[in-house]
C-alpha cells in the first residue's frame, strides 16, 4: 500500500512538472522578449527554437537546463527552512530536466538516448508526433512539453486563452516576439 501511494505520488508530480514548465513556456512564447534582463540564457533559446527547431538539439545538457536548475536550487534551498520534503525536491529535479524531453521532440531518433526512446515508445514521456503539433499550431497550444496527458485537457478547457483574457483586463497584452523574428 506504501509502495502505490509512492508511485501515484510520483506520477502525479511528474504531471505537475509537466503543468508548471508548461506554464513557463505559455510565459515565454506569449511574453517574452528577446535578450531580456532576466532568464535571457533560458527564454532566448525558447523563442529561437520556433525559427529553427534543430536549435536546441545542438545545446549541451547544461545550456538547456541550467536556467531552471538555478531557479530550482534557490527553492530547494527555501524548502530547506521547512523540513525535508521529498516530493517537492523530486518535483524540482523534474522541472530541471523538463527540457531534455523537448529536447527529444526534436532530435534525430538516432541522437535519443536509449532510455528516451523507450519512454517515448511507451509513451511516458512526451512523444514527437504530439510535440509537433505546438510547432505545427503557430507555436499556440500545447506548451506542455514532458507529457502528452495535460495538453488536451488545457486545449479543450481554454485554459491558455482564458489566461491572456484575463491579463489583457489588467492591460498585459501577449507580445509573441518570434513572430517578428526572421523566418
Ligand atoms: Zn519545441
Ligand atoms: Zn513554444
Amino acid at each position: 500500500m506504501i509502495m502505490l501511494n509512492i508511485f501515484l505520488k510520483v506520477i502525479l508530480i511528474f504531471l505537475s512538472a509537466d503543468f508548471l514548465t508548461g506554464v513557463y513556456h505559455f510565459t515565454v512564447d506569449t511574453y517574452g522578449v528577446l535578450n531580456s534582463k532576466f532568464f535571457k540564457n533560458s527564454v532566448d533559446p525558447l523563442l529561437l527554437h520556433h525559427v529553427d527547431p534543430l536549435f536546441i538539439t545542438t545545446q549541451s545538457y547544461w545550456q538547456i537546463n541550467g536556467g531552471m536548475y538555478v531557479f530550482s536550487f534557490l527553492i530547494f534551498c527555501v524548502s530547506l527552512f521547512f523540513g525535508i520534503q521529498w516530493e517537492l525536491w523530486l518535483l524540482l529535479l523534474f522541472c530541471s530536466n523538463g527540457n531534455s524531453i523537448h529536447k527529444w521532440s526534436h532530435a534525430k531518433y538516432e541522437n535519443i538516448p536509449k532510455i528516451g526512446r523507450i519512454l517515448q515508445k511507451l509513451s511516458l514521456i512526451q512523444t514527437k508526433a504530439h510535440h509537433a503539433k505546438h510547432h505545427m499550431n503557430s507555436f499556440k497550444g500545447n506548451y506542455c512539453v514532458m507529457t502528452n496527458y495535460l495538453n488536451p485537457i488545457l486545449s479543450t478547457i481554454k485554459f491558455w486563452e482564458l489566461i491572456i483574457l484575463s491579463l489583457k483586463t489588467i492591460g498585459l497584452k501577449p507580445v509573441e516576439v518570434y513572430k517578428q523574428l526572421p523566418k
